[in-house]
């Protein structure tokens, strides 16, 4: 649809009723610039994590459909807010959820992947001069059911959105005023980017880096949608998420912060074909992502497999491979959720002799254990203690620094 922007505001862009207020202003001046608008809202401040907490007081293991009926309120409640505050500025508005939009969903509750989004209501408001509130986050699955779509994806139905209506450009607005090198919160020095690829920014979503959701950026680069991240608290312009061929190629592009790695061991198992199957075919079956896997020799001729998984899913993993025991034939589960993982990433690093190197020894000079190495030919990635995830950030930031410059690029490549 020509003319249209979709524009997305997080939790704390809408936080209370001065940023409301503040947000429907920007929203506003979008369209009497002449634009059609559709913005995208996340649940106020910490609602959501508020939602699950309330839960919890009632069961350590809600009903996973329940919990989505519960959490869906909190964009629906700034969706509503966000329409009269439009109203307020004399707006046509009208807020939408994912049922009356028609944003269908896979049925997985709580991690549940946008099918289709059906474009007539959208569409028809638009026409009517009206700018459409769409709660984020959500979708019906093929029962007409309510299903969440993980944990920061309102990103992900700003861009889905954004994809079915041929925006010209979809704006996530929120909290920084860019995409940092890492997360300026954590790195101080960290240095914002003007642009970053589709593919660095998917390999640093995907690694933990929560700035950006990861099937945002997966959608962004399928469709093609023009993508830009900003603040809803300043005019300053954000960082553009491109193709790589339009996109300098930095040796690094950023560092990404997880602490929401859990780390289980599969130990005592017999070393012959298969065995790998019999315990990463239950976890795909039950829609686990399974991270670093490593496979290391045990006692005798035994073999113990390493791998990680959200923290918020190693209950339901090692469910699994209990239930499976007898099939897989191991002796024990071990755990460990003291680790945080830190990622590099970099299109460029695959031509660079010395990256893996250059991170070790940053982790080295500032006494930090690696308990466990991963490489692919665009990041590095370690798990360390997580109390040292700070100071491990901050030494590999500081080492990579000259790095995140077009001059070190072009010197390189002379
Ligand atoms: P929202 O609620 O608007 O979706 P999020 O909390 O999901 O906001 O994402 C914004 C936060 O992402 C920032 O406050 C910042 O701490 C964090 N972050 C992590 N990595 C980066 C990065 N590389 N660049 C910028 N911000 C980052
Ligand atoms: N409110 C949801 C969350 O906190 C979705 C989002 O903010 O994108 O995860
Ligand atoms: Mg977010």
């Amino acid at each position: 649809m020509e003319n249209l922007i979709v524009q997305k505001y997080g939790g704390t862009s809408v936080a209370n009723a001065e940023r409301i207020m503040h947000v429907a202003k920007t929203v506003s001046d979008t369209y009497k610039k002449g634009k059609r608008v559709v913005v995208v809202v996340s649940a106020q401040g910490h609602t959501t994590d508020r939602l699950v907490e309330k839960a919890r007081g009632i069961s350590s293991d809600s009903n996973r459909r329940e919990l989505d009926m519960l959490l869906v309120t909190g964009e629906q409640q700034s969706a509503a807010l966000m329409a009269m505050a439009l109203q307020s500025l004399g707006h046509d508005a009208v807020s939408l959820n994912a049922a009356q939009v028609g944003i269908e969903a896979t049925s997985v509750h709580g991690n549940a992947q946008i099918k289709r989004i059906r474009t007539a209501r959208l569409t028809e408001e638009l026409e009517k001069g009206r700018i459409v509130v769409v709660a984020g986050f959500q979708g019906i699955n093929r029962f007409g059911d309510m299903t969440t779509l993980g944990r920061g994806a309102s990103d992900t139905t700003a861009v889905a959105l954004a994809a079915v209506l041929e925006a010209e450009l979809c704006e996530i607005y929120t909290d920084v005023d860019g995409i940092y090198t890492v997360d300026p919160r954590i790195v101080p020095t960290a240095k914002k980017l003007d642009v970053i690829s589709y593919d660095d920014m998917l390999e640093l979503a995907s690694s933990g880096a929560g700035v950006l959701h990861n099937r945002a950026v997966e959608m962004a680069k399928r469709y093609r949608v023009n993508l830009v991240l900003r603040s809803s608290m300043s005019e300053i312009p954000g960082t553009l998420i491109k193709e790589a061929t339009e996109v300098e190629r930095l040796a690094v592009s950023g560092i990404a912060i997880d602490r929401n790695v859990a780390r289980i061991s599969v130990t005592g198992l017999e070393d012959k074909p298969g065995v790998a199957y019999s315990i990463f075919d239950p976890l795909a079956k039950g829609k686990l992502n399974v991270d670093v896997i490593l496979l290391s020799v045990g006692e005798g001729e035994k073999r113990d497999y390493c791998f990680t998984v959200h923290k918020q899913e190693m209950g339901l993993a090692c469910e699994i491979l209990e239930q499976n025991k007898e099939k897989i034939g191991y002796d024990t589960l071990i755990t460990d959720e003291n680790l945080a993982k830190l990622t590099i990433v970099g299109a460029g690093m695959a031509n660079n002799a010395g990256v893996a190197s250059t991170m070790f020894e940053a982790l080295y000079e500032c006494g930090v254990n690696i308990e466990t190495i991963c490489t692919s030919e665009i990041k590095i990635t370690v798990l360390i203690d997580q109390r040292h995830i700070t100071k491990a950030a901050k030494a590999v930031h500081d080492k990579f620094e000259p790095m995140f410059s077009k001059d070190y690029t072009q010197t390189e490549d002379a």
